[in-house]
């Protein structure tokens, strides 16, 4: 295809409204201003924000700077920088927070979740284009910033959509659906006929169950504290749910019930979509011997584990980001969608005003919704 010059289009700075964390553990909504676009930079229009349990974290530790926070993002292409020519202004988009430089060797050997280059420059942030009135600058989480309804990002943050994609459904895709998908087609690369356990159905997790169907697994098994969270995964594809005793992290108690399932052994692979960190190594007490145990949660605390969970020959992976090749992926996920296999309408369990976003995160944080998603 010919290479289409799009033309730059100048804009002025922007009044904008944005969920800032305050850098100390609170968030409010306030008034900022956003810079046009510079070369190579894209502002977008933001209609729809998931609310990730990353932004949680990131809201109660790691933002130690004032930050506009939101990383799963989708909206409408509202001016593009010099240089940029894979979308135009009112281009329907979604967000991905795993820049990568296509040039070094992560990113030749297909890795670009591992850039080298440019993955330093994710999670933790760098003063943007986004200021407070009195000039302060704001940090936008993961560069994007997405909580807030205008926002200035790379160009290869943005990756152009279907119209027809509603923006709660799209912007889910820019994380918790890439992730759990990811893990189980990209890392696990689960096979068909397999046993699968998914510990944890919040937003991640009901992607892994409805990637594991996908791949065509004959057992997929909802595991969560929550019996309400577990059965709803049956919507998703979960043939089978368990619930664990609170406290059981070994899960040594539900090992019964899963050989049971697995026809008298254990599964094949096991997924930790908790968020829990003494979960962390609980797929591994889900697997037969040589079989793979994916932490999906990205856990970072020390946690203290029992070896023999790996007796004998299992693999456990620590996938980032379901490993995402944005240009390979995303495709793949609309097309998905489109043709409804994929649910993404039915993992949104409910919309907020921008406004309103303290109440989101409230909500995010006492489980109380799978999938929070902000309309800015
Ligand atoms: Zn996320
Ligand atoms: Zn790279």
């Amino acid at each position: 295809m010919p290479a289409v010059t799009v033309p730059t289009v100048t804009v002025p700075t922007l009044t904008a409204r944005a969920v800032v964390a305050d850098g100390a553990g609170g968030l409010a909504v306030e008034t900022v201003l956003v810079e046009p676009p510079g070369r190579g930079e894209v502002l977008v229009e933001v209609r729809a924000s998931g609310v990730c349990h990353t932004d949680l974290d990131g809201l109660r530790r790691w933002c130690t700077r004032p930050t506009v926070l939101g990383h799963e993002g989708a909206g409408v292409v509202a001016a593009v920088g010099e240089g940029v020519q894979h979308v135009a202004p009112g281009d329907h988009v979604l967000l991905t927070w795993a820049i990568a430089c296509g040039r070094c060797v992560p990113c030749s050997e297909g890795a670009p979740t591992l850039c080298e280059v440019l993955g330093g420059e994710r999670g933790h942030a760098h003063p943007g284009s986004t200021r407070r009135p009195d000039g302060t600058p704001l940090d936008r989480w993961f560069n994007l910033g997405t909580m807030a309804t205008a926002t200035v990002v790379r160009a290869e943050a943005v990756v152009p959509i279907p119209a027809d994609v509603p923006f709660p459904s799209a912007c889910l895709l820019g994380c918790a659906v890439m992730t759990g998908f990811g893990s189980v087609v990209n890392a696990a690369r689960v096979r068909a006929g397999s046993t699968v356990a998914v510990l944890g159905c919040g937003g991640v997790g009901l992607n892994v169950v409805q990637a594991a169907r996908l791949a065509g697994a004959r057992r997929v098994v909802a595991i969560d504290v929550d019996p309400a969270r577990a059965e709803a995964a049956r919507r998703f594809g979960a043939t089978d749910v368990l619930r664990p005793e609170r406290g059981d992290t070994s899960l040594r108690g539900l090992r019964a019930d899963l050989e049971r399932i697995g026809g008298g052994r254990l599964l094949d692979y096991a997924f930790e979509c908790t968020g829990v960190p003494a979960l962390a190594v609980a797929p591994l007490a889900c697997i037969r011997n040589g079989g793979t145990a994916v932490q999906v949660s990205g856990t970072e605390e020390r946690v203290t584990v029992d070896m023999t969970l790996f007796e004998w020959d299992k693999t456990y992976l620590n996938p980032l980001y379901g490993q995402c090749r944005p240009s390979v992926d995303f495709p793949v996920l609309v097309d998905l969608y489109r043709r409804g296999q994929l649910l993404l309408d039915e993992l949104v369990s409910r919309t907020y005003p921008l406004e309103a976003a303290a109440e989101a995160f409230a909500d995010a944080a006492a489980g109380t919704t799978s999938k929070g998603v902000l309309l800015p």
